[in-house]
Formats: structure tokens, sequence, C-alpha cells
């Protein structure tokens, strides 16, 4: 009998999978689909989607810290949900707060310049933040609000399984990499994020601010285009 259980719970699975199909109103699935020329990825990028949806549902109306009561709108993340490249910045600011979407600001529109230097679109690749729901005057975030969060951060990279993540700004790496260095000293090298390569660098607000420092940004995400076979496109 214990060889039969993994078949059971896969009729398990199936079922209520069908189940659920049946409860959208999908009355009959066809036994197979012919796929359009090109469309081959369609079938792992349906099976990302439907992971983000669920961790996106999973949060809900989400109140598991302080920032649910403040917030406008809680910004989950946007993009392309089978993304090679991920950017994880600290927090969403005033304009993401009302959009609901992850740098959309003045740093958002210079996140999709760098981007694009990069050799792709902005809906190739996903962005998304620490923290969902922005602080109040964009005050740096607290411990607790990292720690009820951040889970959700981890479940949408592992959901997306991307090849390499940018962080951007001293709060997203120092976060994801457990440290108190600075970013000046975290950037320009590949460190071990779960298993994926992650390169720290300057967040767009900052070189905003110090437009002198894109070279060293551009150094960073040049070592991400050459990890991702992007590098013939400098
Ligand atoms: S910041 Fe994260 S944990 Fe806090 S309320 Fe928003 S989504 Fe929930």
């Amino acid at each position: 009998m214990a060889e039969n259980t993994p078949a059971l719970e896969t009729l398990a699975s199936l079922r209520a999978y069908l189940e659920e199909l049946r409860d959208t109103g999908v009355e009959a699935i066809p036994l197979a689909v012919p796929l359009p020329a090109g469309a081959e990825r369609s079938v792992p990028e349906q099976a990302s989607v439907e992971s983000l949806c669920s961790i996106r549902s999973d949060l809900g109306e989400c109140g598991r810290c302080g920032l649910g009561a403040t917030r406008t709108n809680l910004v989950f993340g946007v993009g392309n949900p089978d993304a090679r490249l991920v950017f994880v910045g600290e927090a969403p600011g005033r304009d993401e707060d009302f959009q609901g979407e992850p740098f959309v600001g003045e740093a958002g529109q210079l996140l999709t310049k760098i981007i694009q230097a990069m050799g792709f679109s902005r809906e190739e690749v996903y962005i998304c933040n620490v923290l969902k729901c922005r602080p109040p005057q964009n005050r740096n975030p607290q411990p607790p609000e990292i720690e009820a969060c951040e889970p959700f951060l981890l479940r949408q990279l592992k959901a997306i399984s991307p090849e390499a993540v940018i962080c951007l700004g001293t709060f997203a790496a120092q976060t994801l990499l457990r440290t108190k260095e600075p970013i000046s000293r975290l950037r320009g090298k590949f460190h071990n994020y779960h298993g994926i390569p992650l390169m720290p660098t300057f967040h767009p607000a900052f070189l905003l601010r110090n437009p002198a420092m894109k070279r060293e940004v551009w150094s960073d995400v040049q070592q991400v285009m050459k990890l991702l076979g992007k590098d013939q496109a400098t």
C-alpha cells in the first residue's frame, strides 16, 4: 500500500484541480490542445502565474503588520512571472502607494532605462519590493514589518525562480543578505540568496541625487548581463 501513496496523492490533487475548474465554469477539457508555433513556454509560464496568484491570494487584504492600516494600495509586484531577472527594492513610495505598482515615479523611470540598457523590456523582468506597503512618510522599515512581509518576497522569488536578482539600495541588500555592511561594500559582486545569484547595487533614487554613481551601477549590471548572456548588447 505504501508505494501507492504518491499515486493517490496525485489523483487527489488532480481531482481538486478539476473541481476548481468546474467551479469556475469550465465544462470540458480537450484531450490535446495544439500549441501555436513559438508557444512552447506557455505551460511553465501558466504554472508560475498560478503560483504568484496563489501567493497574492494568500496575502489578501494583508494586515500582518501595522503598514496595512496606513497604505493606499498593497504593491505586490509587476512583470513577467517567468522572468530571468528580478529587481527588488525597499518599499513602495508615494507614487507606488497611489498606483499599486512598484517603481513608477522618477526613480522608476530611471530603473526602466537601466532595464532597457541591459537589453530587456520592463515587461520581460519582474519588479517588486521587500515590503509591499508604504511606510508613512517613507520612513525606514521596522524589523516587525520586515519579519511579517519578507516571507512573501521569498515565496515570489521561489515561484519565479529567476537566474539572477538585482537588489536596489542599502535596505534591500542588507535585509536580504542579513548584514549591516554598507551597500558600497556589498555592491559589485554576486552573493548567494537561497541559491539565486544576487547582485546589490545603488537604488535609482540615490542615482537621481548622485548621478556620478551611475558608472558603478553600470559596472554592476554588466556583470549580471554577462551572467545572463546579455553582454553582447554592450
Ligand atoms: S507590509 Fe507586508 S506584512 Fe505588512 S501589511 Fe503590507 S503586505 Fe502585509
